[in-house]
């Protein structure tokens, strides 16, 4: 481990404060260059229990008060944060790895997320059943579950925060939060920003550390209502079974191998681009990712060099470099994992069109660079399309029709994001009809949007993140029966 100047703070956020954690120190690395830079107590099963408690009386007042005033209230902390972009920025680049053009993407996508459900706090509205029976009414109450634990990964530690602290605050719930070990910092200035701008003292509380300790301790403790989890499928299986103790609610948004389905008749310049975009933004660490493509036989040497040209042409970087295109993966086991399965995936075959390995910058050499690769046609049963790969590594398939391809896109555990280019509009509905998965983008690049519920079939998930959707996964209903009698 190699060390600097050292930051330390006290690890967590409480009742409206900074909180010192008392557990084992946990240190954060900067992905670019391999130096730690940062170093912050854990938080231990008390301190779990010290931020639970506190959401759990915020929750006393946040719930009873109008949706409305909790709208505004989210509204003014967001505009808080948006005003303290650039400081964020920076932080995220540093912490994650990505490009300081990608952080500010993130940023930018995490405030309008929180913007989105303050938006929806104006337009909530309740069902009425006239005449059930003669003189008999019925309506479906809404009540906020209590305490929602979230936990996040790091590959976008602030948006997959907003996904679930927006819906879990407009609802009336209040949230501890846990984001990964390694990306700790940016989401803790998330949370002073938001109560600088005035999000009341316990609604939205950090506890930070490992998913072993910090995030078992969150997930088993009585208080805990539901936990919100995004990260991988192995993880999330784990919870769910400790879930099923006391039924409490979770929501899982896991892992993916997005395909992408490219059709004889497509538009192969716009095709090309979308899956290197797809494959290669965050440095191919996104759960949505294009992580397979299948082309069709004729047009598959055309596309193959397309996207083996683009692959070549991004500029890999610092984050913090002039014009990088493409930052580090962000851990030295993650870069290596993602080596391990290219070299799995050619040892039983394929052609290497591009990268394959570090790059030679000797400028890069401390950090956990890999260069954008690309494998035409392995074999069907490679590691690579059974395996998610989480980094800049893009396998792809020659197919003979849209049969096949949809059953090779459908030969996989995960199911969450898919992506289809044709022009013909039958073979558009019928792709969109067939792929399982919880997204379809057709003759469009792979991009989340607010207003649409995004999430896993399959090992990818359970219940579903945006869209008017995501509020019902923060809520019980209760139908209420009203009989004519006095
Ligand atoms: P991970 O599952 O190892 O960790 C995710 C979070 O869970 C971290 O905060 C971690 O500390 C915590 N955690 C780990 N073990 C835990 C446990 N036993 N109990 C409670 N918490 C625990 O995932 P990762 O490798 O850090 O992230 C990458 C994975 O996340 C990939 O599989 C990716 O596809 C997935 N992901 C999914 C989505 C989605 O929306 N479907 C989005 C982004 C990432």
């Amino acid at each position: 481990m190699s060390t600097g100047t050292i930051i330390s703070c006290p690890g967590g956020f409480v009742d409206g404060a900074e909180y010192a954690h008392s557990g084992a120190a946990v240190y954060v690395t900067n992905p670019a260059t391999g130096q730690v830079f940062a170093e912050l107590p854990s938080a231990t099963e008390g301190d779990v229990d010290v931020a639970v408690r506190a959401a759990g009386r915020a929750f006393d007042q946040w719930s009873v008060l109008a949706v409305r005033k909790r709208g505004e209230l989210l509204g003014r902390a967001a505009d808080h944060v948006e005003g303290h972009l650039d400081e964020l920025v920076p932080l995220l680049t540093r912490e994650q790895g990505k490009t300081l053009r990608d952080a500010r993407i993130e940023l930018t996508k995490a405030v309008d997320t929180l913007m989105h459900y303050v938006g929806l706090s104006k337009a909530l509205r309740g069902a009425h059943t006239p005449n059930l029976d003669p003189g008999i009414e019925g309506i479906v109450l809404r009540r906020p579950l209590g305490v929602v634990g979230a936990i996040v990964p790091w590959n976008f530690p602030t948006t997959l925060l907003s996904n679930k602290l927006a819906p879990a605050l407009i609802a009336g719930n209040t949230v501890v939060a846990k984001p990964a070990s390694t990306t700790p910092l940016t989401t803790l200035r998330f949370a002073e920003l938001l109560t600088e701008g005035g999000l009341p003292p316990g609604v939205f509380n950090i506890v930070t550390g490992s998913g072993s300790s910090t995030g078992t301790a969150l997930v088993t403790h009585p208080e805990i209502r539901k936990i919100a989890f995004t990260g991988s499928t192995a993880v999330g299986e784990q919870i769910m079974a400790l879930a099923a103790r006391g039924t409490m609610r979770v929501t899982l948004e896991l892992g993916g191998s997005g395909p992408m389905i490219i059709c004889d008749d497509a538009d192969l310049g716009a095709a090309a681009s979308a899956a290197s975009m797809g494959r290669f933004y965050n440095c191919g660490q996104a759960c949505l990712a294009i992580k397979r493509v299948y082309v069709f036989d004729s047009v598959a040497d055309e596309v193959i060099d397309q996207i083996t040209a683009k692959a070549k042409r991004l500029r890999v970087g610092r984050g913090d470099a002039e014009g990088a295109q493409m930052g580090p993966l962000h851990t030295a086991a993650q870069r290596d994992e993602v080596a391990r399965q290219v070299e799995r995936t050619l040892a039983g075959g394929g052609t290497l069109t591009a990268g394959g390995g570090r790059p030679q910058d000797p400028e890069l050499s401390d950090g956990f660079f890999y260069l954008p690769t690309v494998i035409a046609d392995p074999p069907h049963d490679a590691p690579m399309a059974i395996e998610e790969v989480f980094g800049p590594a893009l396998p792809i398939w020659r197919v003979a029709d849209l049969h096949e391809a949809i059953e090779r896109a459908n030969a996989s555990q995960f199911g969450l994001g898919s992506s289809v280019w044709t022009r013909d509009l039958r073979r558009a509905r019928e792709a969109a009809q067939r792929i399982e998965a919880g997204y379809t983008w057709i003759n469009s690049p792979t991009k989340v949007y607010d207003e649409l519920p995004f999430g896993g079939w399959k090992s990818s998930g359970y219940g579903k993140e945006h869209g008017q959707e995501a509020l019902d996964y923060y809520t019980e209903t209760k139908s209420v029966v009203i009989g004519s009698t006095p």
